[in-house]
């Protein structure tokens, strides 16, 4: 019997966010291979094997050669095997590449798109990626380059008149800033850098190409986020949703269909799931703690794992 690869994409972030077709493969699936952007909510109802391949910056716990072979291996025992890439499995990523190797090898396989964040991402924050009055195009660009030293064509990119979209590019943002200005780029120009788009974490800024780097840098803004350059970024201003629980991730415990989490999920908090009776840490950054005079605890084990971060 021949396995089956599925190429899916799981979009930008908040889990409502996947198509039909792409939750339904989740649940036929034998084994998921997923990346480090993929929310974990989505791996809630499945029963499959999961297999975590994600990539952090500068360190791969599996590297490209190693998917690939993975793919083949799975698919060659009989599997079902999705391969869960945040996004559009084809915008970067690198799904591609993973298409050619299992067509080199005779393997099937399928692709099952994903809502990008190149597009939803802006949304999230209330910029429209075109706009009749501000951007008769958009541009899609990475700002990460294969170590090749090939330049992107600067020239071309600063003149175009749509909305600019650089993804991966935050470790390059001084250099995008840059160059844009270098070739003729209204230094004015507004830039908006959205962090975590349609996740819990969501966070954005607004600026413009001078002074965005400097903007990043003050509000510790990082990886993963997108970097949008062109008038329809001001209107981030008037446009971005503020639902009431804007801003709040709230766990609930973990139930098929739960409408608690649509009801919240509808005021704009973002849900998470956890596995009644199950414990574990949750990674989340402790908030400045200088300026409360007291603080309540609920929990001993949650006690101490804050007693183990504030000790770091
Ligand atoms: N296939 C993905 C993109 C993969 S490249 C897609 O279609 O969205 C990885 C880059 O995508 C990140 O470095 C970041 O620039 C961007 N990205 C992906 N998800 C994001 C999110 N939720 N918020 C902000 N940027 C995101």
């Amino acid at each position: 019997m021949s396995g089956f690869v599925s190429l899916v994409g799981a979009g930008p972030g908040n889990p409502e966010l996947l198509t039909l077709l792409a939750k339904r493969r989740l649940v036929e699936a034998d084994v998921i291979l997923y990346d480090r952007l993929v929310n974990p909510a989505l791996l809630m109802e499945t029963t499959a094997e999961t297999i975590d391949v994600g990539k952090l910056p500068h360190h791969h716990k599996y590297s490209q050669y190693k998917i690939n072979d993975l793919l083949v291996t799975l698919a060659n025992q009989g599997k079902r095997v999705v391969r869960l890439k945040a996004g559009d499995p084809y915008v970067f990523g690198r799904g591609g590449e993973e298409s050619q190797f299992l067509k080199a090898n005779h393997v099937d396989y399928e692709v099952v798109p994903g809502i990008t964040s190149a597009i939803a991402g802006l949304g999230a924050v209330g910029i429209p990626i075109t706009h009749r009055d501000f951007a008769s195009s958009f541009h899609v660009i990475t700002g990460h380059r294969k170590k090749t030293g090939e330049e992107l064509d600067w020239p071309n990119i600063a003149h175009q008149e749509g909305t600019l979209v650089f993804l991966m590019g935050m470790e390059q943002l001084e250099n995008i800033v840059d160059n844009l200005i270098k070739n003729g780029k209204d230094q004015q120009t507004p830039v908006a850098v959205i962090q975590w788009a349609t996740h819990w974490n969501q966070r954005s800024v607004l600026s413009d190409l001078t002074h965005i780097a400097e903007v990043v840098t003050k509000e510790q803004i990082g990886s993963p986020a997108l970097i949008v350059v062109g008038k329809v970024a001001e209107l981030m201003k008037t446009l971005q949703p503020k639902p009431a629980l804007f801003g709040q991730h709230i766990l609930v415990p973990y139930k098929l269909q739960s409408r608690l989490f649509s009801q919240l999920q509808d005021a704009g908090a973002s849900v998470g799931f956890f596995q009644r009776g199950a414990s574990r840490q949750l990674d989340f950054q402790l908030p400045d703690l200088t300026k409360p005079a007291s603080l309540l605890v609920y929990d001993i084990s949650a006690y101490q794992s804050f007693q183990e971060k504030n000790n770091r």
